[in-house]
């Protein structure tokens, strides 16, 4: 390769690494799209940085350190065996323990948790905290199990994980199917198991190690973020009207945020469809579907049935008008179409709560059309900042109080927006956060790679 190249160069370059990858990857069309995405973005900005390409940093960063898969057998209510399949992806340790949640649902594969992990790695790095990435999960449904059948799934996942993680290792968190409960059964399972009380899973109860703030950190941060990104492109998000998908963790804190900071969230959904206020939801309204999908677990259609000024719809809620967008459910639920019917309806910011919930042509559509894009990686970095911040508490064995937690993730997700706008600064248009985040992360990670040589 040459010392410094042109853009069809770079462009070239880009292809032949991209033809590498999906070839080295067969089957796994998230994880390739994940490594696009960011490559992208990188192969320009190291087109004159031949210390990068000579030691091969983008090929070893697409290869994760380690794959875990394991078997994993439980009973159910009825004396029934049944059998899952469990991961860890330690993706990257170059600048702190694997780092990342735990996922489950039955459309978890090898191919999304490498999206995950590598996606991790930069988030993580963004965040300025020494944390590496690593993601995890199982193909186990948790919808419609009982309290017992899901702590005896859990005690049987974290009899195989316990060998692969510790606090010094790698620290999973929670993730879609897997909140509090969850993390109680498996924290619970490490502990009698190692005989040791220590910081090895975040996002736990107040009670056992848990930090304040971390439950909202990721829909508060992401609002945080959004903001941001309106402040700095001169406007205010007082008074936007605000989709949200998904009803989970992440959407009702983003909702709730929203609600704070004088915006209105106008959308929530599930797998079933959304529901739609256009007085935008209020706290009461919030907490409601809190209880509902967390505790309940109900179906998101139910809270048309209980207020009678929402409403219930099939299918996503991207076609309603609005000012803002913030997707929080899952990968890939923004397609080209919905991207170019939010353009159309007057829709000026997109931040991504979820990971990767926008398509690659979604992505290139907003990008064309010069809408704000806040890419996941930054946006929802505030929940593993917090976990981050509860490892520390955990190893310090202390805990903050929740006014200095909120400051600390208000200033993380301030810190993160201005990495962005220093490496995405654009003078032609408004910031591109997109190549801004991913630059951010990656130098710190292949820098470190490099001091280490060729590992
Ligand atoms: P939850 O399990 O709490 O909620 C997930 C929500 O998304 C539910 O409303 C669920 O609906 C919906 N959903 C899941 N899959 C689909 C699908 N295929 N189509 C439509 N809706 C779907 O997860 P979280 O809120 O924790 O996570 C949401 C997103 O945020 C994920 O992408 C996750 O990786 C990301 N994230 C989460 C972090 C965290 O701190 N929790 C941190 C950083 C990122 P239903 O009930 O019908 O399944």
């Amino acid at each position: 390769m040459s010392k410094t190249h042109s853009g069809t160069k770079t462009q070239e370059y880009l292809e032949r690494y991209m033809e590498g990858v999906t070839k080295r990857n067969p089957g796994q069309p998230e994880f390739v799209q994940a490594v696009y995405e960011v490559a992208s973005t990188i192969f320009p900005y190291i087109a004159d940085k031949p210390q990068y390409h000579e030691s091969q940093i983008l090929e070893r960063m697409a290869e994760p350190e380690r794959v875990i898969s394991f078997r994993v057998p439980w009973t159910d209510d009825n004396g029934n065996i049944r059998t899952n399949r469990g991961w860890r992806v330690q993706f990257n340790s170059a600048i702190g323990p694997y780092k990342g949640g735990l996922r489950f649902h039955p459309s978890v594969n090898e191919s999304i948790l490498k999206f995950l992990g590598f996606e991790q790695t930069f988030k993580n790095s963004l965040t300025g905290l020494p944390m590496g990435g690593g993601k995890g999960g199982a193909n186990f449904n948790p919808k419609g199990k009982s309290d017992n059948e899901v702590m005896r799934f859990c005690q049987s996942f974290m009899s195989e994980l316990v060998r692969h993680i510790g606090p010094d290792t790698d620290v999973p968190a929670g993730d879609i199917g897997v909140g509090g409960r969850e993390i109680g059964y498996m924290f619970g399972q490490y502990k009698r198991m190692t005989n040791s009380f220590v910081g090895v899973l975040t996002g736990k109860g107040l009670e056992f190690g848990g930090s304040k703030m971390r439950t909202e950190a990721t829909g508060y941060g992401a609002i945080f973020f959004l903001r941001n990104m309106l402040v700095q492109h001169k406007d205010t998000i007082e008074g936007k009207k605000v989709l949200i998908s998904g009803s989970g963790n992440v959407a009702t804190h983003a909702a709730e945020k929203c609600l704070q900071l004088g915006a209105l969230p106008l959308t929530l959904s599930d797998s079933g469809g959304f529901v739609h206020c256009s007085d935008g939801f209020t706290q009461e309204q919030i907490d409601w579907i809190k209880d509902l999908k967390g505790v309940r677990r109900g179906r998101i259609s139910e809270a048309a049935d209980e207020f009678s000024n929402v409403t219930f719809h099939e299918g996503r809620p991207w076609n309603v008008e609005a000012d803002c967008a913030v997707p929080s459910a899952t990968q890939n639920e923004v397609n080209a179409e919905e991207a170019a019917a939010m353009i159309k309806n007057g829709v000026k910011a997109i931040a991504e709560a979820a990971n990767m919930p926008c398509e690659q042509g979604a992505v290139d559509a907003f990008m064309d059309a010069k809408v704000l894009f806040g890419p996941a990686k930054a946006v929802n970095a505030g929940g593993v900042g917090v976990s981050g911040l509860e490892m520390s508490q955990n190893s310090a064995r202390i805990s903050w109080d929740e006014d200095e937690l909120r400051r600390l993730l208000e200033n993380m997700m301030r810190d993160i927006h201005d990495s962005c706008v220093e490496f995405g600064g654009n003078s032609e248009g408004p910031i591109n956060y997109l190549a801004g985040s991913n630059i951010a992360g990656f130098v710190k990670v292949a820098d470190a790679m490099m001091s280490y040589g060729h590992v």
